[in-house]
């Protein structure tokens, strides 16, 4: 594998493009504007001066690393000879099943196409494509640069021939690939996201303020971050998009999302990436901020 292809430059798009960039891989990075692949652009060379700073790696890799993206706002131009498409694009399963369609359309037939949706099925993705042999989940987590776990998720016809082969190129960026079967949410997000909706209703009973809860959770449970300001990193939409999958998955009220959640995403406080959401990220001090006509 040489030739990776990735569609979207969003938070989780840039970061994966970086992490196969770094390692020598050829990427091409694809959005739909150039506006979004120049926040993806500005975003890796970012990270990749604090790597520098922090002496992890050298001014000549963060060029090197650099020069092996190039960008595409074509699909059908970004992804032709490439081994292996991630797909990143925003978790709406409409759209993914349109990219599939595309991806498989483009793609020369041996080119294996794994997304990294955090809940969506992986075989009904598959099952938009003629190749769902060749069709996998590689789950990264956030930030990709960082993170070690990749969660690879089989399909219901996903081949152990493509399986192994993503568990190892996993391993060759360095990373600890999982291997899980496709039920929504899969192992991380059935798990975590239970845990952040029940924080954030705990807020909405008015039990606790967005501090005390995060606190509890990082002093009481050794979490490295409090649940609410885990969600604002994560991206409230994409909170709200994945127990929802959840929800109508296993029909389960279990897995409802919390009001508080759904009106926040209404109003356009995403967290991190639209600069507020249970905190202000607009200035470079972290404030508590959940508006008072947010809550019950
Ligand atoms: P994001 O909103 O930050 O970025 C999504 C990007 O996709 C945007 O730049 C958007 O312009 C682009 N896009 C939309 N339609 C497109 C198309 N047709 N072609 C090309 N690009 C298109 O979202 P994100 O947080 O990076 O999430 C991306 C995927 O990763 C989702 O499936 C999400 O569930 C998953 N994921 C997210 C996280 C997280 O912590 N945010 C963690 C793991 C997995």
């Amino acid at each position: 594998m040489k030739n990776i292809a990735v569609i979207g430059a969003g938070t989780m798009g840039n970061g994966i493009a970086h992490t196969f960039a770094q390692k020598g891989f050829n990427v091409h990075l694809i959005d739909i504007s150039e506006a979004s692949l120049e926040r993806g652009l500005n975003t890796i060379a970012k990270n990749l001066d604090r790597m520098v700073a922090k002496e992890k790696i050298t001014e000549a890799d963060k060029l090197e690393t650099l020069n092996n993206i190039t960008t595409f706002t074509s699909i059908a131009e970004g992804v032709k000879a490439s081994d292996l498409v991630v797909e990143a694009a925003t978790e709406n399963v409409d759209l993914k099943l349109k990219i599939f369609e595309q991806l498989d359309e483009a793609c020369d037939e041996n080119t294996i196409l794994a997304t990294n949706t955090s809940s969506i099925s992986i075989t009904q993705i598959a099952a938009a494509t003629s190749r769902p042999t060749k069709v996998i989940g590689m789950h990264f987590m956030n930030p990709v640069p960082i993170m070690k776990l990749v969660e690879i998720i089989r399909g219901y016809n996903t081949s152990d021939e493509v399986t192994n082969t993503i568990m190892e190129l996993s391993k060759a960026l360095d990373k600890v690939p999982v291997e899980v079967n496709d039920y929504p949410g899969f192992v991380a997000n059935r798990i975590l996201m239970p845990m952040l909706n029940e924080s954030i209703e705990t807020l909405y009973n008015g039990v606790a303020g967005v501090a005390e809860i995060d606190t509890v959770m990082k002093l009481g449970m050794a979490h490295p971050m409090g649940p609410l300001q885990l969600a604002d990193f994560i991206g409230l939409d994409v909170c709200l998009s994945i127990l929802n999958v959840m929800y109508e998955g296993f029909k389960n009220p279990k897995y409802a999302p919390c009001p508080l959640l759904v009106n926040m995403v209404r109003a356009g406080k995403l967290g991190v990436k639209s600069g507020e959401g249970f905190y202000d990220y607009s200035s470079s001090k972290k404030a508590e901020v959940v508006a008072s006509q947010f809550l019950k």
